[in-house]
């Protein structure tokens, strides 16, 4: 992490996101990264070993020696270029040694997991987590003989069996934004030696860096606020250097969801604008949280930012402002319905961290996999819409929520 003159660390993050990973190589020096879109690399001379120990110039006419800052390449399934500028930038803001990209969150997810667990481990997970991430947990790895239990935060030291080997956590969690203490998580795992995982999506490394607070790996599904803009599939796994090794020589090379280069180009594009976008986006979910919370017909506003939200306190410490996802319970699908139909400014649909505001009804779609029972638990009743506020004028949006919740109340 320090460049030539040996200051990289001094720089504050806005400069690591538009500069950490730009590089100056390539063909020409070129001010925007190079996409290197090839699926395989020249080896250089195959008899290289022979030659040399007869003739030291042998080789320079033909088949020519790679550029030694190339030479790590053979493939891009293991390794590509303008994918390793992605991770560096990625590794740089979340403050980790090293980190290894994937197509998709939940390829980064997956790989992770086959690389670490083994049969008879189990998982521990804190809070609700992403469904599909649910499904690979409960499902998949089960069929492996991997087990999974749901523990909370505050009873984890008591709930450990001598198999237990991992958390799995996500801080704000999906969808009912509920906030979880990363310190006192990473701490308990410490003394009990077991590794610690968060998924770090809904607060983006501008908002949270786990690592700092002693978390040993870090997720993410980068189509999410790290794009930033809807167009690519995406995802991270970033920590200790030496984790994720072997989460990219496992994960990543035999499973095989590699990042495209081309997705890499517009990921790292995206990642230039994250502290720029993140500032709306807050500032956004902030104001339509408040205008949620004071309209008459709503239930329920979740988010972390209100101060009579219960993870208001832990948030303002791990958190260095709220977020840009707001949940609302509506109290019943049908005004809740009402309610995103009569949007006009956030789409229906699922996803989230794109610059222009969504908006979906999680039971019947995020969560419509999670069992009824669960979903009552966790408070994901069948009237909550989930809000991912974009980075439009906040008059605006506080405006047509308004509207929306005078739509729901009409039905
Ligand atoms: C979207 C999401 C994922 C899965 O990521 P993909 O890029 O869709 O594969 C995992 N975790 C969280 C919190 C998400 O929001």
């Amino acid at each position: 992490m320090t460049d030539e003159h040996g200051d990289e660390l001094q720089r504050r993050f806005a400069t690591r996101a538009v500069h950490e990973g730009r590089g100056k190589g390539g063909p020409a020096p070129a001010h925007n990264p190079p996409i290197v879109q090839t699926s395989t690399f020249v080896l250089g001379r195959a008899s290289k070993q022979w030659d040399e120990a007869v003739d030291p110039t042998a080789g320079h006419d033909g088949n020519e020696e790679p550029a030694p800052q190339e030479t790590r390449d053979t493939y891009s399934r293991a390794g590509n270029p303008t994918v390793r500028r992605a991770e560096q930038r990625l590794a740089s803001l979340e403050a980790c040694e090293a980190a290894v990209a994937f197509a998709s969150g939940m390829g980064a997810i997956s790989g992770l997991l086959l690389s670490l667990l083994k049969p008879g481990d189990e998982v521990l997970t804190l809070g609700p987590i992403y469904s599909d991430t649910r499904a690979v947990l409960h499902e998949l790895l089960a069929t492996f003989g991997i087990t999974t239990r749901r523990v909370t935060a505050d009873t984890l030291a008591g709930s450990l069996a001598a198999h237990s080997k991992l958390v799995y956590l996500e801080t704000p969690s999906n969808p009912t934004l509920s906030v979880i203490d990363l310190a006192a998580v990473a701490d308990s795992c410490r003394s009990n030696g077991l590794l610690s995982v968060a998924d770090n999506t809904f607060a983006s490394p501008f908002l949270t860096r786990p690592r700092e607070l002693g978390i040993d790996l870090v997720v993410h599904s980068a189509t999410k606020y790290l794009g930033g803009h809807g167009d690519l599939l995406a995802g991270f796994v970033a920590g200790r250097a030496e984790l994720v090794d072997r989460v990219r020589s496992v994960g990543l090379r035999l499973v095989g969801a590699s990042l495209e280069p081309h997705a890499a180009f517009l990921l790292l594009r995206g990642m230039s604008t994250l502290h720029l976008r993140m500032a709306a986006h807050c500032r956004n979910a902030m104001a339509v949280a408040e205008a949620l919370h004071e309209a008459d017909g709503v239930v329920r506003v979740h988010y972390p930012g209100l101060p009579d939200d219960p993870g208001h306190d832990v948030a303002a410490r791990q958190m260095d402002a709220f977020g840009g996802m707001v949940a609302v319970d509506l109290g019943s699908e049908r005004r809740a319905a009402a309610f995103v139909d009569a949007l006009r400014l956030f789409d229906h649909a699922v996803s989230l961290g794109d610059a222009s505001s969504l908006a979906c009804i999680s039971a019947t779609t995020t969560h419509a996999g999670v069992p009824a029972a669960e979903r009552a638990r966790d408070g994901i009743g069948p009237g909550m819409v989930r809000l991912s506020v974009g980075i439009e004028d906040t008059g605006d949006l506080v405006a047509d929520v308004k509207r929306a919740v005078r739509a729901a109340n009409a039905v």
